[in-house]
């Protein structure tokens, strides 16, 4: 019997009874192999046998009293080589091994190769890169930072019908604040290949974040700001379906939206927690709610059946909605109920919900009054789609206005967050509707915003992605320029300008001209002057347009009756046997004068607008096809 295995000497130690005592003896294993010639006991490196039991021969002379002693060949074989032997046949083993899995991998990606995925060399390609990743994302436990102006992506997972186009998913988050685009390109010889490109934001979600998670990197800072008495926004930037209204107004399941997951009513939920609290409790504060809309530069009440309100700018620069309905709340529940109202007010008539969401702003708002004076706002703002922006050559005029509206706002708004960061004294607001009556949102040191920017992950969206991600990335970039710190003076733009085509008076005398101009001497890359002029016109015939409805308002309501009013008096005069014909003719010429100058004035204001009408149209054929980049 084999006792034991002495690897110093390369030896067994065996064992036998003999007459009845215990005998033992140490034999070298060279000789033992010599004595036992069958090739099950030959050590082969190569194939190792199973490890069983083996009898085997130990001694020459024990042929007359021949015993047989057991031991395990497998670790003997293996165990007599040397150390330096085995590392090797081990490295070489791995390699073998690893050559195998490779090729079995081979194999089985040929069967796979499904000629119906369009892109499978690309798939591959970022399968590959993505498995050479280490993947660190977000976790609940990470720190929640404090940031004035904080910008984030969140990419959504692909959706039925991007799955079922076979589209593929070329978006990476490998950590906390990283995105990555993987854009198929293609070589001069058609050789295709991955550009990939990696952005860097304050956070960055990945399609499993929950709208929980997101809001609470996000939106839940900034609960605290508006009741320190500060302003607060909160922005969802992105291409139509890409999940700014999911994330703002919460989940969908089928057609209906869960508004109790939206960051809308978690921040609602939050601020009648807040409000409990016994620091801020002493401060009797009440809590209202706006919800509103802007569309093509007009603003909208969602909660008052949609009505189009006023926006006014006072001599100090305060901005005010006119009539925008502020309804008190006084717990999550009726938040809630208004959230359901505005969404079914914003989208009644509509065939879909995101064919008008993509060219609205939602803005809801979450207002804390101290003694009915302003304490903190907090806007939480579903933006339009920003591919909507390059609609502006389109050739269907309420398009194009829709477009330019939609290019100008998010324009100002980058510029607006910019100068808040930089504490810059003077913001390009006025250029848009959008940034108008969020201004008191942008000044202020205790004001704070956060941009979630939401992705789609397909490829087919690459080109859109890219340019949300390109405009988040601007928001942030805070390096400060010396040159571009301007003390309210206004470099010259470098425009060729058509002005010829504008109302002088409109060019002199409008703030918003002089902000569309500052706004796109800041954006030159992205806005062409032919794209000036045309905003140029665009905002003037928007003006435009205001007067004249007003106007025609005025006369249609007041003067008319009035006029109509005073002949009934003069007509029922004449009635009279011995009226005064003097005074009739007299009254009558004052009428009727009276009459053509307020209907000429009208006219002569009708004539203009059709003319910007037109200035309008051939403005926005001069605009060349040049891609904005920031958006
Ligand atoms: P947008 O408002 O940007 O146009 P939506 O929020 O309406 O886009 O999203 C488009 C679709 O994608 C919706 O059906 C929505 O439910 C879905 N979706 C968006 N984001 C997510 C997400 N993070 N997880 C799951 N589904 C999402
Ligand atoms: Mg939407």
């Amino acid at each position: 019997m084999v006792t034991s295995l002495n690897e110093d000497n390369e030896s067994v130690t065996v064992e036998w009874i003999e007459n009845g005592d215990t005998k033992g003896k140490e034999i070298d294993l060279e000789s033992i192999f010599a004595l036992n010639p069958d090739e099950k006991i030959a050590p082969s490196p190569e194939t190792p046998p199973p490890p069983t039991t083996t009898c085997v021969k130990v001694n020459k002379i024990a042929k007359v009293k021949r015993r047989n002693a057991y031991f395990f060949f497998c670790s003997m074989a293996a165990r007599r080589k040397s150390n330096c032997v085995l590392e090797v046949e081990k490295l070489q083993e791995k390699r073998e091994r690893r050559r195998f899995q490779q090729q079995e991998l081979r194999v089985k990606r040929a069967q796979e190769v499904d000629t119906t995925i369009p892109n499978y060399e690309i798939m591959y390609m970022i399968r590959d890169f993505r498995a050479s990743l280490d993947y660190r994302p977000l976790t609940t436990a990470d720190l929640i930072e404090e940031h004035r102006i904080c910008v984030c992506v969140r990419k959504r997972p692909l959706n039925k019908k991007e799955l079922s186009m076979k589209d593929l998913d070329v978006i990476t988050i490998p950590s906390k604040n990283v995105v990555m685009v993987h854009e198929p390109k293609q070589k001069v010889d058609l050789t295709r290949y991955l550009e990939n490109q990696t952005f860097r934001f304050d956070y960055a979600f990945d399609d499993s974040t929950a709208n929980e998670m997101v809001y609470k990197f996000t939106a839940r800072p900034l609960v605290e700001t508006i009741f320190e008495r500060g302003m607060a926004t909160c922005f969802a930037y992105g291409q139509t379906g890409s999940g700014k209204t999911h994330t703002m107004g919460g989940d969908f399941s089928g057609k209906n939206q869960d508004c109790s997951k939206g960051i809308y009513a978690l921040a609602a939920r939050d601020v009648f927690l807040m409000l409990k609290k016994p620091n801020y409790k002493k401060l009797d504060l009440q809590v209202y709610a706006t919800f509103f809309e802007i569309y093509s530069g007009k603003v909208f009440d969602l909660l008052n059946r949609k009505a189009k309100l006023r926006v006014l700018e006072d001599g100090k620069q305060q901005v005010q909605v006119v009539g925008l309905q502020e309804k008190e709340v006084k717990c999550t529940e009726d938040v809630l109920k208004l959230i359901e109202v505005g969404n079914s007010c914003r989208t009644s008539g509509q065939t879909s919900a995101n064919a008008h969401s993509s060219r609205s702003h939602a803005v809801f708002q979450i207002i804390l009054r101290r003694k009915g004076k302003m304490h903190g706002k907090f806007s939480l703002i579903d933006l339009a789609g920003n591919e909507r922006g390059a609609d502006t050559s389109s050739a269907d005029r309420q398009t194009r206005l829709e477009g330019a509206e939609i290019n100008k706002s998010l324009l100002a708004l980058k510029e607006c967050i910019r100068a808040l960061g930089r504490n810059q004294p003077h913001t390009p607001f006025r250029a848009s509707k959008l940034t108008q009556v969020l201004r008191d949102s942008f000044i202020g040191e205790n004001s704070r915003t956060c941009m979630i920017a939401t992705i789609s992950p397909g490829m087919t969206s690459c080109e859109n992605t890219l340019n949300t991600l390109r405009y988040a990335n601007r928001v942030k970039e805070l390096t400060v320029d010396p040159n571009l710190v301007m003390e309210g003076g206004r470099p010259n733009i470098h425009a060729v300008n058509q002005l010829d085509l504008l109302d002088e008076d409109w060019l002199s005398i409008s703030p918003q001209r002089d902000d569309l101009k500052l706004l796109c001497e800041q954006n030159e890359e992205e806005v062409s002057p032919q794209l000036f002029t045309f905003h140029e016109a665009v905002s003037q015939l928007v003006e435009m347009e205001e007067q004249v409805l007003e106007d025609h308002k005025a006369v249609f309501q007041q003067e008319s009756i009035r006029w109509l009013e005073d002949e009934r008096v003069l007509i029922q005069m004449t009635e009279e046997v011995d009226y005064d014909v003097e005074s009739y003719a007299t009254q009558l010429e004052q009428i009727l004068d009276q009459k053509i100058e307020i209907l000429t004035e009208l006219r002569d204001k009708v004539k203009s607008f059709r003319s910007a009408l037109q200035q309008e149209e051939q403005a926005s054929k001069q605009i060349s096809p040049k891609k904005p980049r920031g958006l």
